[in-house]
């Protein structure tokens, strides 16, 4: 397994993405290293659930888990000395503390601090629990700064001197496991990363100025000095980068020795296709469409990612390729990662393609076992020429007859083997074998050469073309990395006629305003989304909450108004039958949970109020953002979040980003910078994009070093290999 997965908790600040939270393996564990957590002293089933939680569950998983950051030395001041903002430490002794809370949702600690130079309240934010601890007479070290008269505490310590320590390294942490506690078993840990063998020869070490594994480990975690731990932290990525790109090198060997159908030059088809759009193509489309035109003509396997933002028009590319499959006589799938989603994009599809006479089938798991059934026999007799799904495209009982065309959308939604599922799933149709005498060759009476050549089809190098689609623009740097020989094309502006969604952040005593403002419009016969965060355990709860919060809309802020519930626990046909009376306009409002993320496409919906938006992730609030301003008219984003001091600094970047712009490479690149590079590309990207030492930002050479020193160690077995087999899925194929 590549990576473990773990559902974050709710509402926690600060890493608080509703998504997956993926933990690599980079380092391999030997036999100590991969000791669960619970050998180590004072870890019990509890602590134990709540490592597990952030990924953790062995000893090297431990000391792979990197500080984001350490503490910057700061000077020890005496209270009466205090001035300015600068972050300082104090020592102290606790005279009283009290616990206020203004909000349901916020908690206000003081504890009145005392020195020989004078008095001060100390303050810490929802941590009322500390209360406990902090006793008259305790003795405590904070680090912090001066807010008007108080002062507000950042980090802490109870007799020992641990995190105010200058550059003691700060860990991604939970709600229920603070930084202090990971730091205390990080130092639990660390005599283990004293045996951890190094892969790296000792010339390559030599050649590249690094350290051995052992000692950057020691860096990472206790660096005295903070040119350390970045020496380490750069060994650290290094080895990663460097499995990467041996994976990399490797993978595009063996695509280098696949075949994919040639599908020659454009045809009668798309030309109609062309015709038909009730719109002329962007220049920008244009251009991915010729990019796209030219991989289509060769033989190597199309694998192209497809990058704009939402709304930019990718799908119409998108139905462009699989066209150029269909009028070469072969299929074309297209596959989204959420039966919402799939079924929006057939619903387009098949109003587009009954007009150009191509059958085209949808194939979900939601469908009943009948229809389902009668879809994959359509996708198996080759009479469904394209087929728009979800993971059920993928799964063994469906058999292409003839895949040439593949598309993924919102291609990071989607694990690395199911993305191989696909590729897969086209190898296994008989790609260039012609389709006569079946029989024969199941018989096993097949003779002669075209019974060869049918049987290679069947068993080798064959792929078909994909297109990778997201609108979670990836850096270049990234996308290098990742990807490595992945072609890119780019549609960077979208459709001429949009005007850019106007965004506006409001505070919850003021999102009134907000619902006036989308009243306002409405009455220009415009419709709305308002998205409720309803991150939950089950699905089912989401649901009921959903429903909860529509009814209480219904009778408040949105009276009068004809609102509907959107949900993931609704049947497909509950959801098609939804979606179809917000599309004709028989509902005004909207209320949805995420599930409208992806793919919704409804024009006349202008206005989109977030709530609890300071909870989204900023690649999702944007995601979510793209429902609105798909038309000409002017749209409206309202984030409605807590008070700002209740926010984390992360959660204030993001929302004030947002209303900053719309533009996605930006957005992207302020995700990048709050959050590291490893969580950028969201949730089960694939164990490919979890970097959890590298800095694209500044690794660039580093990273060219190991794309250098991966060519020339990639033909030879070597003993970095188990770490690509688990990263690659073990399988090194065209998976990317
Ligand atoms: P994406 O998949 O990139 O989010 P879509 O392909 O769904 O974007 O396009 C968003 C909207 O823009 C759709 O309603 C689509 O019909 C429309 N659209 C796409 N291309 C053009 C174009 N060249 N001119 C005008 N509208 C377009
Ligand atoms: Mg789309």
């Amino acid at each position: 397994m590549v990576v473990t997965s773990t559902r974050l908790p709710t509402g926690f600040a600060g890493l608080d993405q509703p998504d997956v939270w993926p933990v690599p393996r980079w380092l391999v564990p030997p036999r100590a290293l991969a000791r669960p957590l619970r050998t180590l002293p004072g870890v019990g089933t509890t602590l134990e659930k709540k490592l597990a939680k952030l990924g953790l569950e062995t000893i090297g998983d431990l000391l792979g888990h990197a500080p984001h950051r350490y503490e910057a030395p700061v000077p020890e001041r005496r209270i009466a000395d205090l001035f300015g903002e600068e972050e300082v430490a104090i020592t102290a002794e606790v005279l009283s503390v009290r616990v206020r809370r203004p909000r349901r949702s916020l908690a206000i600690l003081a504890a009145r601090l005392a020195d020989d130079s004078g008095q001060i309240d100390a303050v810490w934010f929802n941590q009322a629990w500390l209360a406990d601890k902090l006793q008259p007479g305790t003795r405590v070290r904070v680090r912090g700064h001066l807010r008007g008269r108080d002062f507000n505490v950042r980090s802490y310590d109870l007799g020992d001197a641990a995190a105010t320590a200058d550059f003691a390294p700060v860990y991604p942490a939970s709600e229920d496991l603070p930084p202090k506690k990971i730091r205390e078993l990080v130092g639990a840990a660390l005599p283990y990363a004293r045996g951890v063998p190094d892969p790296l020869p000792a010339r390559l070490r030599d050649e590249e100025a690094l350290p051995t594994r052992a000692d950057a480990l020691q860096a990472l975690h206790r660096p005295l000095r903070e040119e350390q731990a970045e020496e380490g932290r750069r060994r650290l990525a290094f080895d990663e980068l460097l499995v990467l790109q041996l994976g990399i090198a490797r993978r595009g060997r063996e695509r280098a020795a696949t075949v994919a159908p040639v599908l020659g030059e454009p045809g009668e088809l798309v030309a109609r296709y062309r015709r038909a759009l009730p719109f002329s193509l962007t220049a920008e489309q244009e251009g991915a469409i010729r990019e796209i035109d030219a991989d289509l003509a060769a033989t190597i396997p199309m694998q192209r990612l497809l990058q704009g933002d939402v709304g930019s028009g990718k799908t119409v590319v998108a139905l462009y390729a699989l066209l150029r499959a269909v009028e070469a006589g072969r299929q074309g799938a297209l596959m989204v990662p959420t039966e919402t989603l799939a079924e929006q994009h057939f619903l387009t599809l098949e109003g587009i393609c009954r007009e150009l006479d191509v059958p085209c089938v949808l194939l979900t798991s939601a469908l009943p076992a009948k229809e389902h059934a009668a879809a994959r026999a359509a996708i198996a007799s080759g009479e469904a020429r394209i087929s728009v799904g979800t993971h059920a495209l993928i799964e063994e009982q469906v058999a292409f007859a003839d895949l040439a065309v593949a598309v993924v959308d919102e291609q990071h939604r989607f694990g690395v083997s199911q993305r191989q599922a696909l590729v897969a799933a086209g190898r296994a149709s008989g790609i260039s074998a012609p389709r006569a005498k079946p029989a024969a060759l199941l018989n096993g009476t097949a003779s002669g050469a075209e019974g060869v050549e049918q049987r290679a089809a069947l068993s080798e190098g064959r792929a078909p073309h994909v297109l990778h689609m997201t609108a979670t623009p990836i850096p270049r740097t990234l996308a290098l990395t990742v990807y490595g020989d992945l072609q890119v094309s780019e549609i960077a502006r979208p459709p001429a006629d949009r005007k850019p969604i106007v965004t506006r952040w409001v505070t919850e005593e003021r999102s009134a305003e907000a619902y006036r403002r989308l009243r306002k419009v409405l009455e220009t016969g415009r419709q709305a989304y308002v998205v409720c965060p309803l991150i939950e355990e089950s699905e089912t709860s989401v649901a009921r909450a959903a429903e909860a919060e529509a009814d209480r809309l219904r009778a408040a802020e949105l009276r009068g108004l004809r609102v509907g519930c959107l949900h993931g626990r609704l049947r497909p046909a509950e959801r098609r039958d939804l979606m179809a009376r917000f599309r004709a306009r028989e509902l005004d409002v909207l209320v949805a949970t995420t599930v409208i993320e992806v793919g919704v496409d409804v024009p006349n919906a202008t206005v989109m109020i977030v709530q609890e938006a300071d909870r989204f992730g900023l690649a999702q609030l944007h995601q979510l953002r793209g429902r609105v301003g798909r038309g000409a008219e002017q749209s409206y984003c309202l984030l409605v979040s807590r008070a700002r001091e209740e926010l984390t600094d992360a959660a204030v970047a993001r929302l004030e980003a947002l209303v900053r712009t719309t533009d996605g490479f930006e957005l992207a690149e302020v995700d990048l910078e709050l959050r590291g590079e490893g969580q950028l590309l969201g949730t089960r990207q694939s164990g490919l994009s979890d970097l959890k030492f590298t800095r694209l930002r500044v690794d660039r050479p580093l990273l060219e070093r190991a794309r250098e020193v991966a060519a020339a160690l990639a033909d030879a077995p070597g003993p970095l290999d188990a770490d690509v087999d688990r990263v690659f899925g073990g399988e090194r194929e065209l998976a990317v």
